[in-house]
C-alpha cells in the first residue's frame, strides 16, 4: 500500500525556472503573481512516495465498488497527490477505451496494428474535458469555492455543467461567444442547468471576459489555465500506457486549441521519466487547424522555442499584434480547436520540447475527410477529433512518422457534439453542402456515405437494396 496523500506535499510552482516562484495549493491563481507565468501544480516526490511500478494501480480494478478505484483519473491519485482522498470529486470520468483501429491505420499510413486511437468521447459529458472538471472540482472543494465559471467553445460548458448538476457542489456559469458552438454542446450545457451566458464576441473574447468576472467575483475559474485541471488530463496518458502494457507508444497525436491537453500529456511523462516508471519518451505532435494556427505559425514557422524556459517569447506577443492590426479571427469547423490565442503556449512549448514535439496545421477539408474514416472505422467523433488523424496521415506521408511506428491519436470528443458537421458531409443536398462546408473551401465528401432516396413503394426499396446492399 502507498502511503496515504499528504497535501502538504503538493503546491504550485511558476513554470519559468527563472520565476519558480511557489505558492501552497490552498490558493487559487490562474498566472504566477509574481511574473505572470502559467502555473504548474509541482509535487515533493520524495515525500508522496508514488509506487515504483505500474502494476499497483491496475489491481484498483478489482476494487469497481469504490469510485475513487473505479475513476479512471483518480485510480491514478498517487500521480495526482494534490488532495485528500475525501475531497476527491468523480462521477464515473475517464471509462475510456484504447483501440487498434487498421481501417483508419490504412487511411493514415502505417502498417495493420499501428494505429491507436484512445476514445475520450466515452467520458460523462462526451469529451476529455471531463478528466480535468473532476480535478478542478476537487481543488475547488477544498478551497469552498460556491460558484465556477468558464468561457467555452462548447465542451468546457458541457462539463461544467454536467459536474454541477451531479454534485451539486457549485453553481455553473458559462461564457460562450455568438455563432459559434455546436447545439449538441449547447443543449448539454442548458440542459444540465447551468446559467449561460452568451457574449458579442468570439471564444477568444469570452476568455478574456470571463477572466476579468472571475477575478472581479471571486469566482472560481475551470478553464485550462486553472493548473489542476491539467492534472487530471495527465490521466488520459497513463490510461494510454495502462492500455499498451505499458509500454511508451513512438507517437502521441492530439489537436491544439488552448493548448492544454498537449501540456498535460508532455507533464506527465515528463513526471513518469522522472519517477523512473518509464524510460524514454514518445514523441508529441499538435496538430491545428488551418484557420485557427497560432502553434503551427510560431513553433514551425517562425521557430518559437521553449529554451529550457529562458527563450523570449517575445515573438508571440507580436504575433497577436498582427493578428489585432489584421482583424484576423479563429475560423474553422473544428469549433473546439477555433482558437486563437492559446492560454497554454508557453505550457505547450515545454511539452513540445521534452516530447521532441513536432506540429502541423490540417485544412477544412483534410479534417473532414479523416473524421468520415473514423467514422467509418467505428468510433464517431466530433470535427476537432479528427484533426489528430488528419495530422497523422500528413506525418506519415512527410516521413515523419514511420510506418511501423506505434502511433496514438487522440479522440478528443464525441461523435454526437456536431451532428452538423456529419449530416452536412454525407448529405444528397447540394445546397445544404454548400452552405455548411463549401462555404469553408471544402470541395468533396470523398468519403461521404448517401442517403438513399427511394418512392414510398415496396419494388422501389427492394430494387434500392439489391443495388446497394
Ligand atoms: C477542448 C477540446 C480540444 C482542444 O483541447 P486543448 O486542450 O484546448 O488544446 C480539442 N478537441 C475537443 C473535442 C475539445 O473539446
Ligand atoms: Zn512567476
Amino acid at each position: 500500500m502507498a502511503a496515504s496523500i499528504e497535501t502538504d506535499v503538493a503546491f504550485q510552482r511558476c513554470i519559468s525556472p527563472l520565476c519558480g516562484a511557489t505558492y501552497g495549493v490552498d490558493e487559487v491563481h490562474t498566472s504566477c503573481p509574481a511574473c505572470g507565468n502559467l502555473l504548474d501544480i509541482a509535487y515533493d516526490w520524495d515525500r508522496s512516495r508514488p509506487p515504483s511500478s505500474f502494476e499497483h494501480f491496475e489491481t484498483k480494478w478489482m476494487r469497481r465498488s469504490d469510485p475513487v478505484a473505479f475513476s479512471g483519473v483518480w485510480r491514478f491519485h498517487e500521480l495526482l497527490p494534490f488532495a485528500p482522498r475525501e475531497s476527491i470529486v468523480t462521477i464515473g470520468e475517464g471509462q475510456t477505451l484504447l483501440s487498434v483501429a487498421d481501417s483508419v491505420g490504412g487511411f493514415v499510413g502505417v502498417r495493420p496494428g499501428r494505429l491507436h486511437l484512445q476514445y475520450e468521447g466515452l467520458n460523462p459529458s462526451g469529451s476529455f474535458k471531463d478528466n480535468g472538471m473532476s480535478a478542478a472540482f476537487t481543488h475547488a472543494r477544498m478551497i469552498g469555492a460556491k460558484r465556477a465559471a468558464c468561457a467555452s467553445t462548447g465542451n468546457t460548458s458541457a462539463s461544467l455543467a454536467v459536474y454541477c448538476a451531479v454534485t451539486r457542489l457549485m453553481r455553473g456559469i458559462i461564457f460562450i461567444g455568438s455563432g459559434k458552438i455546436s447545439y449538441g454542446k449547447l443543449s448539454q450545457a442548458l440542459d444540465y442547468g447551468a446559467l449561460t451566458i452568451q457574449i458579442a464576441g468570439d471564444f477568444d473574447d469570452a476568455m478574456a471576459r470571463v477572466k476579468e468576472v472571475a477575478g472581479k467575483l471571486g469566482i472560481y475559474l475551470v478553464n485550462s489555465v486553472n493548473p489542476f485541471r491539467l492534472e487530471g488530463q495527465k490521466t488520459i496518458m497513463f490510461r494510454v500506457l495502462e492500455a499498451l502494457g505499458w509500454e511508451v507508444p513512438d507517437w502521441i497525436v492530439v489537436p491544439g486549441g488552448n493548448l492544454g491537453n498537449s501540456s498535460a500529456f508532455g507533464k506527465a511523462f515528463m513526471e513518469l521519466k522522472e519517477l523512473g516508471l518509464i524510460d524514454r519518451m514518445p514523441r508529441l505532435a499538435v496538430i491545428n487547424a488551418a484557420g485557427a494556427n497560432t502553434l503551427h505559425e510560431l513553433y514551425t514557422r517562425r521557430g518559437l522555442r521553449w529554451g529550457g524556459g529562458k527563450a523570449d517569447l517575445a515573438p508571440a506577443c507580436h504575433y497577436y499584434d498582427e493578428l489585432d492590426r489584421l482583424e484576423k479571427r479563429a475560423d474553422t469547423i473544428a469549433s473546439a480547436i477555433e482558437i486563437n490565442r492559446p492560454v497554454n503556449l508557453n505550457k505547450c512549448l515545454r511539452a513540445l520540447e521534452a516530447c521532441d514535439g513536432v506540429v502541423r496545421e490540417v485544412t477544412e477539408q483534410e479534417i473532414l475527410d479523416a473524421k468520415a474514416q473514423v467514422g467509418a472505422g467505428g468510433l464517431g467523433c466530433e470535427p476537432a477529433s479528427a484533426a489528430s488523424v488528419a495530422g497523422a496521415k500528413q506525418l506519415v506521408a512527410e516521413g515523419v512518422i514511420g510506418k511501423d511506428d506505434r502511433v496514438v491519436c487522440i479522440l478528443t470528443g464525441h461523435q454526437l457534439k456536431d451532428p452538423n458537421a456529419t449530416v452536412a458531409y454525407h448529405t444528397t443536398d447540394q445546397a445544404l453542402f454548400n452552405e455548411v462546408l463549401g462555404s469553408r473551401g471544402v470541395s468533396r465528401a470523398s468519403y461521404a456515405n448517401r442517403a438513399v432516396s427511394v418512392g414510398n413503394r415496396i419494388d422501389e426499396i427492394v430494387q434500392a437494396i439489391d443495388l446497394y446492399g
